[in-house]
């Protein structure tokens, strides 16, 4: 099979196993070409937030990952991960969001440390970075994942201070303690945007501690209206070119405003665009336009199993292994090696 003629549409994620790169083993899709370099995850997640009256064990192991975009949901690699999704699973997506935020109950009782690491491995992703999110409700997302973090050696922990904590410098030194190796920020969850006051403040606090600042950005077009005018990447520019001592990377590389997001990461050397969410026509653009040195591998597990972006960037960089290692492994290697810390 020829790049222009491998299947872009498949009606499970097993079915990926179709690909020259992949294989079934026990009725899982694992990656069996051993020419594809060690791949780093900058973007996932242990269980997404949820009130602190609720406990969920995240070291617990569980048989099935309960994937938000499960193992029976259509993954095509020609759209928008966020469009794999049917109406009716985005109905149930948006039901498990909240009602698993409120309850503490649903899939993210399988978002567990091992459970990630196991999908990892599968594909050979020898890092994650895992994400935490500080919310306006009480929780204690940020504390969960970095503890957890720092007890497994495939794990790089990223804190989160809620731009309009009261008190963000102790928050953030709690996090430095708890390990935390960058904050992770959410205008759209957590309504700020990008460029205000109070979260300027955060971002250069972070340039002093030489922590990475990790943003969702940009529109992904299922968040309600309200949401979405935080994430407009307009509103990111002034930060990335004001505070040139902080490390950025945009998430999900500007989701549907991506050609933005190229743009500015070519005008600053401190932008990094991470490509989970992307569709394959998307990342095309990106590996074209922008600067690959920035570039980075990510899932955004638990919404995604890692085989979806891993499968895009194999068909877009097929023929070219330094840019497939670039993107899949040398590029986080440098970012984390440039922010990491003394013991
Ligand atoms: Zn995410």
């Amino acid at each position: 099979m020829t790049e222009e003629t491998l299947p872009l549409r498949f009606e499970t994620r097993l079915a990926l196993a179709e690909l020259p790169w992949f294989e079934e083993d026990h009725g899982e899709v694992v990656l069996a070409d051993k020419s594809v370099p060690p791949v780093i995850d900058t973007h996932t997640h242990y269980a997404l937030p949820h009130l602190s009256i609720h406990t969920i064990d995240i070291e617990r192991e569980t048989p099935d990952s309960n994937l938000l975009l499960g193992r029976c949901c259509a993954h095509h690699l020609d759209v928008r991960a966020n469009q794999c999704f049917g109406p009716n699973e985005l109905v149930g997506l948006k039901r498990e969001l909240l009602l698993g935020g409120l309850t503490g109950k649903g899939k993210r009782r399988d978002h567990t440390a091992p459970n990630l690491a196991r999908d990892m491995r599968q594909m050979n992703v020898v890092q994650s970075v895992v994400l935490a999110i500080d919310f306006f409700f009480p929780n204690n997302h940020a504390r969960d994942t970095l503890t957890t973090a720092r007890t497994r050696s495939e794990v790089v922990g990223y804190g989160s201070v809620h731009p309009r904590s009261l008190f963000p410098k102790v928050k953030l030194e709690e996090q430095l303690h708890l390990g935390a190796r960058g904050i992770k920020l959410h205008p759209p969850n957590q309504t700020f945007r990008p460029d205000a006051w109070y979260a300027m403040r955060i971002y250069r606090m972070c340039g002093k501690e030489n922590l990475p600042v990790f943003w969702h950005a940009g529109p992904a077009g299922i968040e309600p209206k309200f949401n979405q005018s935080f994430a407009q990447m307009r509103h990111y520019e002034r930060p990335i070119r004001e505070i040139p001592e902080t490390q950025f990377v945009l998430g999900h590389a500007g989701s549907l405003q991506h050609r933005e997001a190229i743009a500015m990461q070519r005008r600053y050397k401190n932008a990094w665009l991470e490509i989970s969410g992307l569709s394959l026509g998307q990342l095309r653009e990106v590996i074209a336009e922008a600067d690959t040195d920035r570039v980075l591998f990510g899932s955004d597990w638990p919404f995604y199993h890692p085989v979806l972006p891993l499968a895009k960037v194999l068909i877009a960089t097929e023929g070219q292994p330094d840019l497939r290692r670039k993107i899949l492994h040398d590029n986080a290697a440098r970012l984390l090696e440039r922010t990491s810390r003394p013991i």
